[in-house]
């Protein structure tokens, strides 16, 4: 079985952005609005066709068996209005992923994002998660560690803020993906500079803190191979001895693991050579931030499964743990038996 661990709903029918926009509407005119629910208006019909036509075709294309799916991450705008407008959206949102869910259970399984809010508490999202994880069965959830979308008012991932989040992850044995959203800071670019900037810095938040002391059982994914953090292993293994905050490896991998949202072949390469296969799993993410077809390959920048196939290290052992064996490890609520049995 291969699990993609990093699959967005970037393709969701005409009726989500037209809520997402009624709420930017509001937010024009009042932006204390406090907003309730409401409903999004998309029919079973437009998910089968907007997941059958995307998502699905490409998992039959490239051999993917299930993806852990969650919503449009450039998406959840945490930024956006005030708290009242980031709960309204984000409970749409994962109601909307448990459909799809629900739909295309031998293919998708959820994962929630929150309703977070710059300079907010994190009482809402560990509400939601509860929802989420209690109520609907999703495995997992996106947590932004920037809220502001690139200015970084909020308080570190080491910080004790964090923590009640924390402790509600690991008394649910649910892992986190550290993922931002949209980039409204003029330097910042999305897809590129913020969300690798992000990776990077949420690492770093993480390894200069207490957290994995405080929460030995804590699940973290940076994704997108980890932004720049494998790459400069050897950078940040001397920051944290120089700190001395000991052994980099002993302080951090047995909670943290990576993605392999990586383009190409080289740079698989490196992440499989740096960081534990133990601590790798396979992700696309698509359908995402790039789109196109590399002319060197001739094949999609993001169908990231032929470079995990191409690496000529891995033994048959490494690539069954990378293409699923840590992904259901790290996400132990993943019923594949239950799965399977779908399929069987
Ligand atoms: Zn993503």
């Amino acid at each position: 079985m291969i699990i993609d661990c990093h699959g967005h709903y970037t393709t969701t029918p005409p009726g989500v952005a037209a809520y997402r926009e009624a709420q930017k509407e509001i937010l024009k005119r009042d932006p204390d609005h406090v907003f309730e629910k409401g409903d999004v208006v998309v029919s079973d019909d437009e998910i089968r066709e907007s997941i059958l036509s995307n998502q699905l075709r490409l998992q039959r294309d490239r051999g993917t068996d299930l993806t852990i799916f969650s919503p449009r991450a450039s998406w959840m705008g945490h930024h956006v209005g005030n708290a009242s407008t980031s709960q309204a959206w984000t409970e749409q949102q994962n109601d909307l992923i448990k459909r799809v869910c629900t739909l295309f259970p031998e293919n998708f399984v959820p994962v929630c994002q929150l309703p977070q809010s710059p300079e907010t508490g994190i009482e809402a999202s560990v509400r939601e998660l509860e929802r989420c994880v209690n109520g609907m069965g999703f495995i997992g959830c996106n947590l932004n560690p920037d809220p502001s979308g690139g200015f970084w008012k909020d308080a570190r991932l080491g910080d004790r803020y964090w923590y009640p989040f924390y402790e509600k992850m690991v008394e649910l044995d649910v892992p986190a993906m550290i993922h931002v959203s949209g980039a409204c800071q003029h330097s910042l670019d999305t897809t590129s500079s913020y969300y690798l900037g992000a990776d990077t810095t949420a690492f770093v938040h993480l390894m200069f803190s207490e957290v994995f002391v405080d929460f030995p059982k804590l699940k973290i994914i940076i994704p997108h191979g980890g932004g720049a953090v494998p790459y400069h292993w050897g950078r940040f293994r001397g920051i944290a001895q120089d700190k001395g905050l000991g052994d980099l490896d002993e302080r951090v991998l047995g909670n943290i693991y990576f993605d392999t949202c990586v383009y190409h072949q080289k740079g698989i390469d490196l992440l499989l050579d740096v960081i534990p296969t133990e601590n790798i799993l396979f992700a696309s993410e698509m359908i995402g931030a790039v789109r196109g077809v590399d002319p060197h390959s001739g094949h999609y920048y993001d169908d990231t499964k032929r470079y995990i196939d191409g690496n000529k290290r891995l033994d048959a052992r490494e690539r069954e743990l990378i293409f699923s064996g840590n992904a259901m490890k790290v996400f132990s609520r993943l019923d594949v038996q239950r799965i399977r049995g779908d399929q069987a």
